[in-house]
């Protein structure tokens, strides 16, 4: 996917990003938002440019049955498709624009992020059904990401 799905330019290094998290956010004993941790990424689309997102995102999250919502950082959120509550304390899908550099090492590849900004949460119960594989695809990266330091750790060695 190395072109932008609004224009079809080529793509260069630094782009839009339009991904399909699931998270959870923790809080601290006053209620404050200390972490919004991600639990699993999925990018559905990439842009060139802020530009093209903006024209092409409403209409991706109009197919998707998805209403843009003004972010909260409250415990309980609103999902954007059947407006009840989300539990933003237990993993739940958030769709979020992001513009970011890929920056490719040897050993990895890392995206630095300029820009983040959340377009709107679901429910599990209009999308859950994934949730348990994703679980395990994110255990399974962080299982991936400490064979890898454990190997560099030997190499070092
Ligand atoms: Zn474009
Ligand atoms: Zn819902």
């Amino acid at each position: 996917m190395n072109q932008c799905d609004h224009c079809q330019n080529e793509l260069s290094d630094r782009r839009v990003y339009l991904d399909r998290n699931v998270q959870v956010f923790c809080y601290s004993n006053e209620g404050e938002l200390v972490q919004a941790q991600a639990l699993y990424s999925d990018s559905l689309k990439h842009f060139c440019s802020v530009g093209c997102a903006d024209v092409s995102v409403p209409e991706v999250m109009d197919s998707l049955g998805l209403s843009i919502l003004p972010p909260t950082t409250n415990p309980v959120g609103t999902c954007a498709k059947c407006n009840g509550p989300v539990d933003m304390t237990a993993p739940h899908v958030a769709y979020v624009l992001m513009e970011a550099t890929k920056v490719t090492k040897p050993w990895l590849t890392h995206l630095e992020v300029h820009n983040d900004e959340y377009l709107c949460v679901v429910c599990p119960n209009c999308d859950g059904q994934l949730m348990q594989e994703e679980w395990q695809i994110a255990d399974e990266d962080e299982a991936a990401l400490s064979d890898v330091a454990s190997a560099r750790g030997k190499e070092t060695a």
